[in-house]
């Protein structure tokens, strides 16, 4: 087998995405699977859409692209407000695309015009994280604009919390986003069609049992994949957290001091915490850096394996059985971050089970 690897249990992932599904539906929620951090594979869109989720999303059109040449032919939303000079290229393949300038939604329009089609926009709103929406203040106006507009229909709104700023959903401010879909409705007489509550963060507010207003979707893509909710980094009830496993090989095993020796400076990835001296060790080098994966977010499958230190391409382990030699191989449970570096590395090759 090749490595490094990154072995992909696609009916994990189905399985994961199902119960999310069957919890949400009682309360009139409907998942978007978002598929950014597995580059838009087919393989995992179909089994997110096997599992009952009514759409998907990407927040780059590559993947899109990846996903209708996979021939996946469900709606797909583009979640990352569209670059001004891709607007062709999102009409053709996006059916809906967040927004919040003013200047793109024309630009969609113009594009939507030339391709003959109609393309939704979902108008996202800022609630405090501050990173991409409109300021609750300056919804009407854009919405009256956008209204204007030949070959747009206007499809709802949502909002994004957790992402920059770790603002946590709850009932304020998913409260003020359906407030929000009601006044819209009222003053311009129209329906709001989805109210798009976030991603995976928004769980525990969604389960709580408290009432869920006017949200009728989230976009869930690291809970579906990882198992886990991203505001504590805690697994979720029933789900598995190992979809996903990370293979390297060991290319040195050596005894050797555990303390550096020379004077001391910056790395490559900037300063590093001189290790403690506990004499010697027997130290493990695998073949997977920086390139590969975020070494600080990776953890052996055995316990007996912590990291020691990373580099671009080598991850230095604490063999304290001494079990590992020239040749073995060691494998890793990756975090988000390692997930997403690891699925865009070139290096890694990527193995589908099931
Ligand atoms: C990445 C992203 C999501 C999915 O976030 P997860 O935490 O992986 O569920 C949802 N919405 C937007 C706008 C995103 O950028």
């Amino acid at each position: 087998m090749r490595s490094p690897r990154i072995e992909i249990n696609i009916t994990k992932i189905e399985e994961n995405a199902r119960i999310l599904v069957n919890r949400l539906a009682p309360k009139g929620i409907t998942v978007t699977g978002v598929t950014k951090a597995v580059l838009g594979y087919p393989l995992i869109a179909e089994a997110m859409l096997k599992a009952g989720t009514e759409s998907l999303c990407d927040s780059r059109m590559v993947n899109i692209k990846t996903l209708r040449d996979g021939g996946i032919t469900s709606p797909i939303s583009l979640i990352r407000s569209p670059m001004l000079s891709e607007a062709d290229y999102v009409v053709q393949y996006a059916k809906i695309s967040f927004n919040t300038e003013i200047s793109v939604i024309r630009k969609l329009s113009i594009a939507a015009q030339r391709h003959n089609c109609i393309h939704g926009i979902l108008l996202m709103l800022e609630l405090g994280d501050l990173r991409e929406g409109i300021l609750p203040d300056d919804i009407e106006g854009i919405l009256i604009e956008t209204l204007k507009l030949p070959n747009i229909l206007f499809r709802g709104i949502g909002t994004n919390l957790a992402c920059r700023s770790g603002v946590t959903p709850n009932s304020e401010n998913m409260g003020r986003l359906s407030n929000i879909a009601d006044s819209i409705e009222k003053y311009f007489k129209l329906n709001v069609e989805i109210v798009s509550g976030g991603n995976s963060a928004n769980l525990e507010w969604a389960l709580s049992g408290r009432d869920t207003g006017r949200i009728n979707n989230l976009r869930l893509g690291e809970s579906i994949l990882l198992g886990r909710e991203p505001l504590h980094s805690q697994p979720i009830d029933g789900l598995s957290q190992d979809a996903f496993t990370l293979f390297g090989e060991v290319i040195e095993s050596k005894t050797k001091p555990s303390h550096p020796s020379g004077e001391i400076g910056e790395t490559s990835f900037g300063l590093v915490a001189t290790a403690s001296d506990r004499g010697l060790i027997r130290q493990s080098i695998v073949a997977l850096g920086h390139q590969d994966t975020d070494p600080t977010g990776i953890i052996a499958l055995s316990s007996k394996l912590p990291i020691l230190g990373s580099s671009s391409d080598h991850i230095i382990l604490d063999d304290i059985e001494n079990s590992l030699s020239t040749g073995s191989e060691v494998s890793f449970n990756p975090n988000y971050s390692a997930l997403i570096r690891s699925m865009a590395s070139p290096f890694v090759t990527k193995i589908f089970k099931n």
